[in-house]
């Protein structure tokens, strides 16, 4: 059997990232850069006031103190976007804006909150003064963002695969990117299998289950960043399963839930064998250790297609898990990400969990942290059955082959930010 490592791994190669596109920024929030961005322009193109206060002379300052200002004459008000009209010379002051270009002559800002403006007013200072006493002695470049300190124009700002966030978005809009390349998004066909399977909204009867997997798998689909397609349910003959697999073909992807194991009526695997291929038939790590990869091969205009095919465990805690550690981190690699695993962070264990597995085994837990320490709980209800656990579980916990866990152990959980 395949250890969960080598199934990532061929899973892995088998996918590919997909062509970039290019498009409006707004429409590019959650995509992955296809192109290294540099920015065009030095930021900011001219000396700017950092605070709102008055560009000065420093030599007309030098000295001053709070029981000895220097007072200097207002000549303007500048505001940001505007071009000063005056230069600053001997003995005069400009009131200036956070972000207005320094006007000439001027060396530094010093902040209202070192003159005489009144504390706490709010909008224009309905004095208009003509005289300012300013109370400290400053430095040339004090309180001044000068031109390029931002950026400078030809720098590398953000690198390929990148995904456009609101930080990425911020600095994009800042130096005047409104059109970028990025990975088009995955499509993902989803398809359940299995007679028993009945759309929720049905009464439920004996024998029956609602489908859940294809509703759970369109939210972790979405919230990894692809788009669904939902293809329905086939059911468990050669004919349905074909049919429903055949709707799905256009996709850059293929899930399919439920059929992969040992039973009779467990035809995923044989319609790929027979349309296809099969890379992995099941993998060394519970639950959801019937999890079949391969791909289809579909015919057209003369070429041959594939699309890969994920045949995930139809189990749903199983289905979820195949999910999380197999289809993510491919769905990542189509988006264009350059990281793909998933973070994991290490927490002490408030309980134990004594079952010595024969393979990798992976927990459903409630991750917290108290005191600054991540903490991590097994046995999250005193309820017995695993529904109960699956309600209140925000992380997944791994346990090597062959491991128990104690109280106060370490152990490597992979939170579920969802
Ligand atoms: P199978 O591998 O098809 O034998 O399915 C194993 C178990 O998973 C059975 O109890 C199925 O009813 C259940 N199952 C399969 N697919 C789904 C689904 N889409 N939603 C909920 N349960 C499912
Ligand atoms: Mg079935």
């Amino acid at each position: 059997m395949t250890s969960y490592r080598e199934a990532l791994k061929i899973v892995l190669e088998h996918v590919n990232t997909l062509e970039m596109e290019e498009k409006p920024l707004p429409e590019c929030i959650g995509q992955v850069l296809a192109e290294d961005i540099y920015s065009d322009y030095s930021l900011p193109l001219t000396d700017t006031s950092g605070p709102d206060g008055y560009a000065v002379r420093s030599a007309d300052i030098k000295g001053a103190g709070k029981n000895t200002p220097a007072i200097l004459e207002i000549i303007e008000i500048v505001r940001a976007g505007v071009m000063p009209k005056n230069k600053v010379t001997a003995g005069t002051a400009i009131r200036i804006m956070t972000g207005s270009i320094v006007p000439e002559g001027a060396d530094c800002v010093v902040r209202f909150e070192d003159t005489d403006e009144p504390a706490n007013k709010s909008g224009p200072n309905i004095n208009n003064p003509t005289k300012v006493k300013i109370f400290v002695d400053q430095k040339p470049g004090i309180n001044l963002n000068q031109a390029g300190k931002n950026i400078k124009k030809g720098a590398l700002l953000l690198t390929k695969g990148s995904t456009i966030g609101p930080t990425q978005y911020s600095v994009l809009t800042t130096i005047g990117k409104n059109r970028i390349k990025v990975h088009r998004r995955p499509v993902i066909a989803v398809i359940s299998t299995g007679d028993e399977l009945i759309e929720p909204g049905q009464p439920l009867t004996s024998g029956k289950a609602y489908d859940c997997n294809a509703g759970t798998v369109r939210a972790l689909i979405c919230h990894y960043g692809g788009i669904t397609k939902i293809c329905g349910i086939a059911r468990d003959t050669k004919e349905s399963l074909l049919t429903t697999i055949r709707k799905g073909l256009k996709a850059d992807a293929i899930i399919t839930s439920g059929g992969v194991s040992k039973g009779d009526y467990d035809l995923v695997r044989l319609i790929l064998e027979k349309a296809g291929k099969v890379f992995l038939a099941r993998i060394n790590m519970g639950p959801g250790a019937s999890f079949a990869f391969g791909e289809y091969h579909m015919q057209s205009n003369g070429k041959t297609r594939t699309v890969p095919v994920f045949g995930l465990s139809g189990p749903p805690a199983g289905c979820m898990i195949n999910f999380e550690t197999m289809v993510r981190p491919a769905l990542l690699k189509m988006r264009g990400c350059t990281n793909t695993d998933h973070p994991l962070i290490e927490a002490i264990a408030e309980d134990a969990m004594s079952e010595k597995k024969q393979m990798e085994f992976v927990c459903w837990t409630d991750l917290k942290l108290v005191n600054g320490q991540y903490r991590v709980r097994f046995n999250m209800t005193s309820e017995k059955g695993p529904l109960f656990s699956l309600a209140k579980a925000n992380s997944l916990t791994g346990i090597p082959v062959g491991r128990e866990v104690k109280a106060g152990d370490k152990v490597r959980v992979m939170p579920l930010d969802w």
